[in-house]
């Protein structure tokens, strides 16, 4: 049964990446199982989470973990985290931030519209350095110097966001950070593969990092992960967990919520209401522990292997070129980039990206870089089986009168 069609819905091929607005990745059926067993008995969701981070510091180096409502809403607890610590008068009071240190900094080149997440749990973001080399006005970044001179009594937290080739180099922020005891928050949401980056933004220095659960790791697409510092996740943990207990029946986990470092236990907090329920908090586990364990060459080369077909089959087409990058050109997953002569084609990419999405089957690819006349093929959401449908819907879009 097609469960979309049930509902007037249609299927989508997505060619484009696991984009959370086109659901992601793809589940696979262990980790569905895994979730269907979980809905069938009531759990502790504290010691659930318990569990979570015990599994999520061993795949990433970190002190203690917790499995969140994504990774923009890790981002939401994390910037909490930092602002209250086990401060639990400061917990109450979020996102009102007006008598506790607020500031965020930021390099300016690495500000994105998931900057929101930050600001919502009361943080200001503050704002570094220059855009020189993304403007093509000069050739440096961001300095040390310059983060050293922006921390201040105000500053809660340092946030980063983390590409392949990111300037300034995270060890180099987290080294000037960690002079002034400055947590640094990395959005790694999208950074994986590489597996091993699951445990390179700990060891370069970050406080917290934050990861889609949804994307390479293919757990359930509304969940994310924040590793990091014990005391910093116990915050988070603290503020994101439903708080509807009596202080004298309520258990928590003693390794996350160490019993003498609070005051008392805090009201439902500023993450509340980005709840994770324990089927999505046991897919997530399942699917880290698939994801850390893989053969990450394997599931590459099968990816590119339907990268390859689907050129094999639009090779020798009027107007188009064809470029394959690898896995280690574009730091990522490997790509496959359609060029168009537009002017040849008599279409734009943009047309040709609309009419593929409007098509049967509906195809979505990359539109990063739509403007240049490229079309970006991922394969981190298809299978060996949709590379036929892909190339006939380009081939189509591309020759349609
Ligand atoms: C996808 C993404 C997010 C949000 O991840 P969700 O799991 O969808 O909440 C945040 N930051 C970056 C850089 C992303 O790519």
């Amino acid at each position: 049964m097609d469960i979309y069609a049930r509902f007037g819905v249609r299927r989508r091929i997505n060619a484009a990446g696991t984009l959370t607005r086109l659901g992601g990745s793809l589940m696979p059926d262990e980790v569905l199982d895994a979730m269907r067993a979980a809905a069938r008995s009531s759990v502790d969701v504290a010691e659930l989470q318990a569990a979570a981070s015990r599994l999520i510091a061993a795949h990433t180096g970190a002190e203690a973990g917790l499995v969140t409502a994504g990774a923009a809403a890790a981002l939401t607890v994390a910037t909490a985290a930092c602002l209250t610590g086990l401060d639990v008068a400061r917990m109450e009071r979020l996102p009102d931030t007006r008598d506790m240190p607020n500031e965020v900094i930021m390099c300016r080149t690495h500000r994105t519209g998931y900057d929101h997440a930050v600001r919502l749990a009361g943080a200001v973001i503050r704002d570094i350095g220059f855009n020189d080399l993304g403007t093509g006005a000069g050739v440096r970044d961001i300095e040390p110097w310059e983060i050293e001179a922006a921390i201040t009594p105000r500053t809660a937290a340092f946030a980063y966001t983390a590409t392949p080739r990111n300037m300034p180099r995270l060890a180099e922020v987290a080294g000037v950070c960690a002079r002034h005891r400055i947590p640094v928050i990395v959005d790694a949401a999208a950074q994986l593969p590489p597996t091993a980056n699951l445990r390179r933004f700990i060891a370069e220095g970050a406080a917290l990092v934050c990861f889609s659960g949804g994307k390479a790791i293919q757990g359930p697409q509304g969940t994310g992960i924040l590793a990091g510092r014990r005391e910093l996740v116990a915050a988070a943990l603290l503020q994101q967990i439903d708080m509807d207990v009596r202080a004298d029946t309520w258990s928590p986990p003693e390794e996350l919520v160490p019993p003498r470092a609070l005051a008392g236990y805090p009201h439902h907090g500023i993450g509340r209401g980005f709840k994770v329920g324990k089927e999505d908090i046991v897919g997530l586990m399942t699917a880290l522990e698939r994801f850390a364990t893989r053969d990450e060459q394997a599931y590459l080369a099968a990816k590119e292997a339907i990268l390859a077909d689907i050129a094999r089959r639009l090779s020798g087409l009027n107007g188009l070129a064809l470029r394959r990058l690898a896995a280690g050109e574009t730091g990522r997953m490997p790509l496959l980039e359609l060029r168009l002569d537009q002017v040849a084609l008599g279409r734009s990419a943009v047309a040709v990206a609309r009419a593929l999405q409007a098509g049967e089957p509906a195809v979505h690819v990359g539109e990063a870089r739509l403007d240049d006349g490229v079309l970006l093929i991922d394969a981190a959401a298809l299978s060996a089986e949709h590379a036929a449908p892909v190339a006939g819907a380009v081939r189509a879009a591309l020759t349609q009168t």
